[in-house]
């Protein structure tokens, strides 16, 4: 037969699964030999069994308990229910991942009308035995009988009145033992049944509560939204009393073994004296700080002060203990690894191998990658009072202040004035990059957490709050409205893009500041990773601050951003409408030199290091104003009748971009499907390319250009660019009288390319994952339509367990890419292989790309610890750095 039941000295730490972190922590640390109050675990097996037994307990797990509480009746010298000495006991649910608020501790069960006198007799203190009996009637009735708290907090509240106190530990025996006559009458009134007396029902009332509260629906709610399995079910931990409301030499408490919002080596946490369980939390009192404790009763602090060091060097880890003190002694209660922000994380990791206690590769896996991204960015000081009047999605961490404005080109103007601006939209296009890139930051009222906004926000490091529904724009009368509160254009609001949440004014800021601890962290990191990281960057400053940030290189530089700025447009747009080659060429040669500078700036800020330049991608009809307005424009002119000119070339415009048109924009004209249509577009691009790359070798450069063909399906295709850019690298060469090498290069983002991926390995030198696209044409979803339709629906299905366009599909999107490693290494083994689809920034994919063999991941500039930290620890999780430093 299963076990069920294990006595805390029968588990350890490492049996979380089995026992719940509460449970495997309280039995590591009684086999430490930490004052732990005796107990024991019944197992989330059990919990699970009881599910499959339709809601009962399996066969013999109550005979299973009963056996094992004799036990622990013997150890503590005590018995459930026995008069003259009654044995207490805690009922406490703790699955294998912590889930706060899922199901409240009931404490002191075990009492009844007789039991509370025996606890009475033997301590001397009515008040004290009266007390611990309304707690737990209370406790029970709620957790177990679900009776609402508040009915017995209003009892609790009416007593104190009458007796005219303020605290509970002021209630006399008198007011007590009416307020547990009360509690008595108010569980008949609701159930019809007296108050259960018998303490061995109570017990297995209470485990069966701790089951059932295991698939209650705040539960459910937080397992879908931490991604927690549904059937790893609870364990219960049944635990001898101890008792911190006796008195003044006895308290409760919780302490942290270091400052968890900043890393400092000292104990950081709260007590309070006379009071039990949940006391300190429930905010009833204000708590004490920690260090008092070393005055009121220094020799528990001195006491407590080496468990906590004892706790740390055991676990390797900050940890947040719960203990209690009962008269003078001390008992720890629980022990877990704390959580803490990121400066924090750190700073620790960092301390505890300067001391000794852990070597680099365990301080590497004790920071989480994401959380790294915090420190790059501004955040809100919030020690003052902040106005917060809506909450969206935390889409690009950071902060900022600035004017409302509603319109990207407003805000490209005001910001040339030297306003500071947050641009508000119900969601951005491409149309709007101009007027992201003026502004401190964006707030949307539409999109998720990959929308276009999310995207370029993060791109270009800056805050962005998205999906903010509860704002309403109008953007004729330019305003916004939450509630009653109307926010005109020029007000200033602030954003936090780290919590989501929108502020009415400026509020002040803190800056951020890399700390010695982190650079040395992230060098550590870079002494064990394999991956290279790269990043993407469409301009020098960008690419500057890569290079700050750790870049090896540049993985993407989009060149369409570079056509989108007030100068070059005009341009653009004369090179799409033009009606023969002459005339699009003349636009070319206009572009050329911009280009040039562009390329010239980039590769020069990447001195030494590889760039990688993708030829033009999006279809042309984002760069033309859209249909409808265009429409609008047309119909006004035809109507005022006053300037037929411009109404013949707005009709002309109207014409070209209805030409333009597609029914599925994301699977129609662009990549280097444009470069096959107008081969002069590319040609530009890539002279531009030489050009800058010749110039720059003159002057001493080390430049390692790498020219990426978007969107190729086809070795046949890839010819075609390769061998025109041959020809156009060795006229370069020639004019200018100088030599320098490149490389060609494939995005593999479509299926077929992917399949086909040995035979374009024939002519591409490298290869790059554009994941973005990848995942949507494996998938078949187009990002937009399913984020906003139908994808929360794949994950409440648990199709996916997270957003393929978050982490990469392993199984799908992931097994194309295999392919294509193993067909490119087949052709050309040393190839150079990486990932800069926004997955290149993601910890979980990072490490699927270590996993399998990439040389680089790219990412935004901003991103770039992270992964440098997260490819660290995929080399170290996977054993094959074993032998480095
Ligand atoms: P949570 O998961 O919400 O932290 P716990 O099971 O840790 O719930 O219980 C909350 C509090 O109840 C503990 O911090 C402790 O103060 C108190 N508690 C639990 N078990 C005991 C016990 N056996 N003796 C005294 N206090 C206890
Ligand atoms: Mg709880
Ligand atoms: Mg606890």
């Amino acid at each position: 037969m299963k076990k069920y039941v294990y006595l805390f000295q029968e588990g350890r730490a490492d049996m979380k699964a089995l026992l719940g972190g509460k449970g495997a922590n309280l039995a590591e640390m009684t086999n430490i030999g930490l004052p732990v109050p005796t107990g024991m675990t019944i197992t989330t097996e059990a919990c699970n069994a009881y599910y499959q037994a339709g809601g009962k307990l399996p066969d013999g797990l109550s005979d299973e308990i009963k056996q094992n509480l004799a036990i622990v009746e013997e150890k503590s010298g005590k018995k459930l229910g026995n008069l003259a000495d009654p044995l207490l006991v805690s009922v406490r649910s703790g699955a294998m991942f912590s889930m706060p608020g899922m199901m409240d501790t009931i404490l002191n069960l075990g009492l009844n009308e007789q039991t509370v006198e025996s606890v009475a007799k033997i301590t001397g203190s009515q008040v004290f035995a009266y007390d611990s009996y309304r707690r737990f009637i209370q406790m029970f009735s709620d957790v177990v009988l679900e009776i609402p708290k508040y009915e017995f907090e209003h009892i609790l509240a009416s007593h104190k009145e009458k007796q005219g106190v303020k605290y509970d530990q002021e209630l006399t025996e008198e007011s007590l033992r009416a307020i547990i006559e009360d509690y008595q009458q108010l569980v008949w009134d609701k159930t019809g049944k007296p108050f259960p007396e018998e303490p061995l029902k109570q017990l297995f009332m209470a485990i069966e509560a701790v089951f059932r509260s295991w698939n209650n629906d705040r539960a459910i709610v937080y397992r879908n939204l931490n991604k927690i399995s549904h059937d790893l079910g609870t364990a219960v931990n049944i635990q001898t009393m101890v008792f911190g409301n006796r008195g003044d030499t006895s308290g409760t408490g919780v302490a942290f073994t270091r400052n968890p919002s900043t890393g400092e080596n000292v104990l950081y946490g709260e007590y309070l004296t006379n009071a039990q369980g949940e006391d300190v939390v429930a905010g009833i009192r204000t708590p004490q700080p920690i260090a008092k404790l070393a005055d009121e009763m220094p020799e528990i602090y001195k006491q407590f002060a080496a468990i906590a060091r004892q706790l740390e060097s055991h676990y390797k880890n900050m940890q947040d203990i719960e203990f209690t003190v009962e008269q003078g002694t001390l008992y720890i209660l629980q022990t877990r690894n704390g959580k803490r922000t990121a400066a924090a994380a750190v700073k620790v990791a960092y301390d505890m191998v300067d001391s000794g206690l852990i070597d680099k590769k365990d301080a590497l896996l004790l920071v989480e990658p994401n959380q790294l991204d915090q420190l790059l960015h501004r955040g809100i000081d919030d020690s003052v009072k902040l106005d917060v009047i809506a909450t969206g999605l935390p889409a690009s961490p950071g902060a900022a202040s600035g004017q409302v404005v509603f319109d990207a080109d407003e805000a490209e103007k005001w910001a040339k004035n030297g306003s500071q601006v947050l641009l508000v939209r119900n969601e951005t296009t491409p149309d709007d990059i101009h007027g992201i890139v003026a502004a401190q930051g964006v707030l949307t009222s539409r999109g998720g957490m990959t929308s276009h906004a999310a995207v370029v926000a993060r791109g270009m490091g800056k805050p962005c709050v998205c999906g903010c529904d509860a704002i309403r724009i109008d953007y004729a009368k330019k305003e916004f409205t939450v509630g009653n509160t109307t926010v005109a254009q020029g007000d200033i609001i602030s954003i936090d893009g780290a919590t989501g949440r929108v502020i009415v004014g400026a509020v002040p800021m803190r800056e951020p500041t890399l700390s010695s601890e982190y650079l040395t962290v992230l060098e550590w990191a870079d002494s064990f990773k394999k991956l290279t990281v790269r990043a993407n960057a469409d301009t020098p400053e960008d690419a500057l601050k890569a290079r700050e940030f750790g870049a090896q290189g540049i993985g993407l530089t989009r060149t369409e951003h570079m056509f989108m700025g007030q100068d070059r447009l005009p341009y653009v747009q004369q090179m799409i409408l033009a009606e023969t080659l002459d005339e699009r060429q003349a636009a070319l040669d206009h572009l050329l030199p911009m280009q040039e500078g562009d390329f010239y700036g980039i590769l020069k800020a990447m001195d030494g290091y590889p760039v990688t330049i993708r030829l033009l991608d999006p279809p042309l009809h984002e760069f033309l104003p859209s249909l409808e307005e265009l429409l609008v424009e047309t119909t006004e002119l035809r109507v005022r009748g006053n300037n037929p000119a411009l109404l013949e070339e707005k009709s002309q415009l109207l014409k070209k971009v209805r030409s333009l048109q597609e029914f599925n924009p994301m699977l129609g004209h662009r990549g280097c499907r444009l470069g096959l249509t107008y081969p002069e577009i590319y040609d530009m691009q890539m002279k531009a390319i030489f050009q800058a790359v010749a110039r720059l070798v003159k002057e001493g450069y080390t430049v390692i250009p790498e020219i990426e063909i978007p969107l190729p399906i086809d070795v046949k295709e890839m010819r075609f660019f390769i061998e025109r850019m041959a020809v156009l690298a060795d006229e370069v060469k020639q004019a200018a009288g100088v030599d320098f090498s490149y490389t060609a290069g494939s995005m593999i983002e479509l299926p077929r390319a992917a399949l086909l991926a040995d035979e374009i390995a024939e002519v591409a030198e490298f290869f790059s994952f554009g994941t973005n696209d990848l995942t949507q044409t494996t998938l078949g979803f187009s990002r937009d339509d399913a984020e906003g339709k139908f994808l929360s629906q794949y994950i409440q299905h648990k199709i996916f367990k997270e957003s393929p366009f978050i982490a990469l599909d392993r199984e799908g999107v992931g097994k194309l890419m295999k392919i294509a490693v193993a067909g490119g290494r087949k052709t050309r083994p040393n190839m150079t292989i990486g990932i800069c689809g926004e997955h290149g920034g993601e910890p979980s994919s990072v490490e699927f790309c270590h996993e399998i063999g990439l040389d680089y991941v790219s990412c935004s500039p901003y991103r770039v610890p992270v992964a440098r930290l997260a490819a660290a620890q995929a080399a170290i999780s996977t054993g094959e750095n074993i032998g480095t430093r």
